[in-house]
């Protein structure tokens, strides 16, 4: 039975927003400054440099006080103009959102179909743009990990493929749920706009998102002519040169974004991929021993952000979630749109540890029993041991 005050902490497990950890959420308990003011400048400066080493770039960063669905808009308002042709994949819920944005801003969109259990399909993407020998297509955009099916597709593969036509197609990433979770490089890789936002990987609450922006694509929002004011690179990057904004920043976000960022460093980006591989894969064993399936079809792209399961037939995955919360005070993603009911997602991504993600899935073995789904017991004990198998000294607090 519950309370109407759950001791403990909530188990916030879905895949984003994330836990947010006692030290940023203290940064961002910090009394608001003049941000025209001396000491504004220099926190601007460090947050943005700290945002082109997350991001990998040495080219500009911009940061919106908005969510990520914002720097969606950004990324194609300050690139494209009017009646555009643009490449994207259906790869989920959320690649399916930002096609329907760009048809509502006035872009023609083709949408290379999938079933929301892989990833981008390189080759399909080469054989579309094989075909345009005009040039027509102005941009490819995908999502690099589908938070809606815990899928990672292959940025580097779709460079390779638009490099290889010799193709000038901008490429636009969405790294929302990948960016300070999963490798990522914006330079290395060729990409032109990366978005992403505060809420996942990089440990902070909703509120802010990020364009890391290419020469590329800088030169192509001098003629770009799709309406922007808000969203407009141009006075951001023009104020940012001293660490302003043109408008009212979120200023105690980018506190916690301060923090956050020294948290990643410390840790170090390598070892913080690593941790969260190491996480992700100890989530797939759990769900193999309880005999379910994930509803990834393809290895080579299982996410190390989160891990969707499908319920089996005749289960319903939110009647699971509730009993789950109701007991538990653990919160686990919903399916979205036509996987509603169907599935349900377990986020280990951002601030997460050994521990944390144990309970999580104890949390799920104990509510499968609860639901009467059908599955084996075991599956906890199958991630404890691999983590034990691959046991980690993580360093204590200073
Ligand atoms: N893209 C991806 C991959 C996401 O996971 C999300 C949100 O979860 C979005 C876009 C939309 O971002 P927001 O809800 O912050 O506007």
């Amino acid at each position: 039975r519950l309370s109407s005050h759950p001791s403990g902490r909530h188990f916030l497990q879905i895949p984003g927003p994330t836990n947010v950890p006692d030290r940023v959420l203290r940064a961002i308990d910090n009394v608001t400054i003049d941000h025209r003011g001396p000491e504004f400048g220099e926190l601007g400066k460090a947050v943005l440099a700290g945002m082109q080493k997350v991001f990998k770039t040495d080219g500009h960063v911009v940061i919106y006080p908005a969510s990520g669905t914002g720097a969606w808009e950004a990324a194609l308002v300050n690139t494209l103009s009017a009646g555009d042709l643009v490449l994207m994949a259906e790869t989920g819920h959320f690649a399916t959102l930002w096609k329907k944005m760009a048809m509502e801003l006035g872009l023609r969109v083709e949408f290379l179909s999938g079933d929301w259990r892989r990833g981008v399909d390189a080759s399909a993407v080469e054989a579309r743009l094989k075909s345009d020998a005009d040039h027509e297509i102005k941009a490819v955009c995908m999502v690099h990990n589908e938070t809606a099916t815990g899928v990672t597709s292959d940025v580097k593969g779709v460079r390779a493929v638009i490099d290889r036509m010799e193709h000038p197609a901008l490429l636009m990433v969405d790294t929302i749920s990948s960016l300070g979770s999963v490798d990522y490089r914006h330079d290395e890789w060729g990409v032109d706009v990366t978005v992403a936002g505060s809420q996942k990987g990089l440990m902070l609450p909703p509120g802010l998102s990020f364009n890391a922006i290419s020469a590329k694509a800088l030169a192509a929002a001098e003629h770009a002519s799709l309406r922007r004011s808000y969203w407009d690179w141009r006075p951001m990057i023009a104020s940012n040169a001293t660490g302003y904004f043109p408008y009212t920043p979120a200023t105690n976000l980018l506190y916690g974004l301060h923090e956050a960022l020294e948290m990643l460093f410390n840790e170090g980006l390598d070892t913080v991929f690593a941790r969260h591989q190491r996480h992700a894969e100890a989530t797939r064993l759990a769900v193999h021993g309880w005999g379910l399936e994930i509803l990834c079809a393809d290895p080579n792209e299982y996410s190390a952000a989160l891990t969707a399961v499908i319920m089996p037939e005749g289960h319903s995955a939110d009647a699971f979630r509730k009993i789950v919360l109701d007991h538990f005070n653990m919160s686990l993603g919903q399916g979205l749109t036509k996987l509603k009911d169907k599935i349900f997602r377990i986020g280990h991504l951002g601030d997460i540890n050994d521990l944390s993600l144990c309970a999580t899935l104890a949390g799920i073995e104990m509510g499968l029993a609860l639901a009467g789904v059908p599955h084996r017991k075991g599956g906890v004990q199958a991630a404890m041991d691999y983590l034990t198998q691959k046991a980690e000294v993580r360093s204590r607090p200073a």
